[in-house]
């Protein structure tokens, strides 16, 4: 018996050199719940959309400054950073946390309700963080107060990046790519891991979802463009039809999933979302154009899926002596959870939320720009309960609706979560 206890003490050693500091985690995470709450409201009351996050950055940046970080300010744009230095030498931990609201006018009737307004491709909206990105940057805010109050003790040093324009890299107002213009700009250069968290309004506060491997889609948009030759509609044998032609890609491409797709190992999503061609009941046009969005999960299904389209289409066309142009253009890549990092903190989320409150997750076929910090370092983004305990998540209006509310039991879960990770990862690193 002996020899088994001395290897798993050492272990368990190892594995959590830094859990000591777990017990100042709590109580300082549980003290500043009323600040987070408070900060959270004031963002929730002032969105402000991608890149344009002037408010929400100069709020962070004096409040990192006020607990001696260092900060940058206008990375992206509108992103701040800002790094803790640790009294001890160790890896560099980066959290993420998205700053941007979304053009959505708000219906839940809260005190801290948005009646922000602005013009978005033409139209009177409003704006509301109807994401919950306000909860990430309040979050993230405590859990910078909660590591600079033991600076002394860190066994390395913390990158706070709170990143613009999350939501959309083609928004009007959005100048820069969130995520993947921060890599560009180096900011993940000298971060060894890297940790970020969701809200979730369907999911029970208490609770954490993850998924290792492959957990969000890549997503990608899709344009087909069929070249025929005009006819009139009483002699479609003068012409070639891009109509007849673009209807059979169209169910063509059902098959990408049904026939080609491993589905045991990862789904996957083709949808095309709008057809144009044509324009009078007897006039055959010369061309039709499809656009639609590509959803998969890793490189090698992303491939495949691209591969199969441009097969389909082009040789579906040429059968019909009409010819296909595809242009594919990735947005996000997929957000793929490191395995072996995913691992190694499972029981840091254990121990945080308590075994029975952590989910193993579905995949989800919606994406994040997170992944772009994935593919510079081992990263793990995972999913935090904001759903009111109790609440039927069937009937809990969804994310980018007028109607998404968090309860803010969460948020104290959320700094002990994400400082765990922190300390674990230091006290591994060892
Ligand atoms: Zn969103
Ligand atoms: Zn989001």
């Amino acid at each position: 018996m002996r020899k088994l206890i001395i290897p798993l003490l050492l272990l368990s050693g190892t594995a959590f050199g830094q859990s000591k500091l777990r017990p100042t985690i709590d109580q300082k995470a549980a003290s500043l719940e009323s600040k987070v709450i408070e900060w959270r409201r004031d963002i929730h009351q002032h969105p402000e959309l991608g890149n344009n996050e002037v408010r929400t950055a100069k709020k962070i940046a004096d409040h990192l400054r006020s607990l001696g970080i260092e900060v940058t300010e206008g990375m992206a744009v509108t992103g701040v950073v800002g790094v803790l230095k640790g009294g001890k030498p160790g890896p560099m931990v980066a959290l993420r946390a998205d700053m941007d609201a979304l053009p959505v006018t708000e219906r839940v009737d809260l005190p801290f309700k948005s009646t922000v307004t602005t013009t978005y491709n033409g139209q009177e909206t409003g704006v509301m963080h109807a994401c919950g990105h306000d909860t990430h940057v309040a979050i993230l805010m405590g859990v910078a107060e909660v590591l600079a109050g033991m600076r002394n003790q860190l066994e390395g040093s913390v990158k706070f990046i709170f990143q613009p324009a999350e939501e959309g890299i083609y928004e009007p107002g959005v100048t820069s790519w969130g995520a993947k213009q921060l890599v560009e700009e180096g900011v993940m250069k000298d971060v060894d891991a890297i940790f970020g968290l969701h809200i979730s309004s369907q999911t029970e506060v208490g609770k954490i979802g993850y998924r290792s491997g492959p957990a969000q889609a890549a997503v990608d948009n899709l344009e087909i463009i069929v070249h025929g030759t005009q006819a009139h509609g009483a002699s479609p044998w003068s012409g070639v039809d891009p109509i007849v032609t673009a209807s059979q890609i169209v169910t063509g491409l059902q098959t990408i999933l049904s026939r080609s797709v491993n589905i045991t190992q990862n789904p996957a999503v083709v949808t095309v979302g709008a057809i144009h061609g044509g324009i009078r009941h007897n006039i055959i046009p010369e061309k039709v154009e499809m656009i639609g969005t590509i959803r998969t999960f890793g490189d090698e299904q992303q491939a495949l899926v691209h591969k199969r389209i441009t097969e389909i289409a082009t040789n579906i066309a040429e059968s019909a002596g009409a010819r296909a142009e595809v242009n594919i253009q990735k947005l996000y890549p997929s957000t793929v959870n490191d395995p072996e990092l995913t691992a190694k903190m499972v029981a840091s989320m254990e121990a945080a939320a308590g075994k029975e409150n952590i989910n193993y997750n579905p995949p989800v076929t919606g994406a994040e720009d997170f992944s772009f910090y994935q593919r510079e370092k081992p990263g793990l983004f995972i999913g935090l309960g904001g759903m009111k305990k109790g609440g039927d998540p069937t009937k809990t209006p969804s994310h980018h609706t007028p109607d998404f509310y968090i309860d803010e039991g969460g948020f104290v879960l959320g700094m002990r979560v994400l400082s765990y990770f922190v300390v674990d990862y230091m006290g591994m690193k060892k």
